[in-house]
């Protein structure tokens, strides 16, 4: 598909400037100014450039490139928001056309309260009817605010499901073989798909696409099967300085 052509075609040069751009922050960059980013550094967290975007960790640099593999427009730290509580937050990714923002959780020490108070101005709060809710707003629920852990398929033992009795979490890994799923700041489960009408990627968290915001009729339940939308399988996050041709996250 043409994403994906766009991506390998990606231009030499541009790539090995990255690289070079990337190793001499890596030479530039000296011990002891982790503190001058606000302390969201981590001891990993170097800078690293990809398409001509320096950002401050690989981890962040390999989201983009999966984005992009995804065909996922991003903005990289669009704007510093000033929380309810006088907080300052400056939300690591912006996903205009599908009403998303992702906070990239690395390994280092968590850093997420922010973003779940930035999750609650943005959720609206459209009734609720039979669990599901009835919302008219151009972003299904409101803009979401995803918290990007890297991929993994679903673990119902770790990922929150203590109401599930045994049987139940068999089966829903069952069901969902290699899927990963995410959670948001209103700590829904979401789940990455492509929308069968408009064929964009998108997460899915209530029953409307959130790039096209058609209804995904009938899909209430995660059945893969679905004529409404697709389960994107998706095993890890892209390394941005290899080619992306290796190991296509996306199908
Ligand atoms: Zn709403
Ligand atoms: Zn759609």
């Amino acid at each position: 598909m043409s994403i994906q052509d766009d991506y390998e075609g990606r231009d030499i040069f541009e790539a090995l400037a990255d690289d070079m751009e990337t190793a001499r922050l890596r030479q530039a960059r000296t011990p002891g100014q982790e503190g001058s980013l606000g302390g969201d550094m981590t001891i990993e967290a170097l800078p690293t450039v990809y398409r001509g975007t320096t950002f401050r960790s690989a981890l962040e640099a390999s989201w983009a490139a999966t984005l992009d593999s995804l065909g996922i427009v991003w903005e990289y730290e669009p704007e510093m928001v000033t929380l309810p509580s006088g907080a300052k937050y400056l939300p690591d990714f912006r996903l205009p056309e599908i009403g998303t923002w992702l906070e990239v959780k690395g390994t280092g020490v968590p850093r997420v309260e922010k973003a779940y108070e930035f999750g609650e101005t943005l959720a609206c709060d459209c009734p609720r009817i039979r669990g599901i809710r009835r919302c008219s707003c151009r972003w299904p629920g409101g803009e979401l605010v995803l918290i990007g852990n890297p991929p993994r398929p679903i673990d119902p033992w770790s990922d929150g499901y203590e109401d599930y009795n045994p049987y139940a979490m068999h089966r829903l890994v069952r069901r969902h073989p290699g899927f990963a799923s995410w959670k948001s700041t209103r700590n829904s489960r979401c789940w990455l798909t492509r929308c069968t009408q408009c064929r964009r990627a998108t997460w899915f968290d209530m029953p409307r696409c959130r790039a096209c915001c058609g209804p995904l009729a009938g899909s209430i339940g995660h059945h893969s099967g679905s004529s409404e939308f697709e389960f994107i399988r998706i095993s890890g996050i892209a390394v941005p300085e290899q080619d992306a041709g290796d190991d296509p996250p996306a199908a």
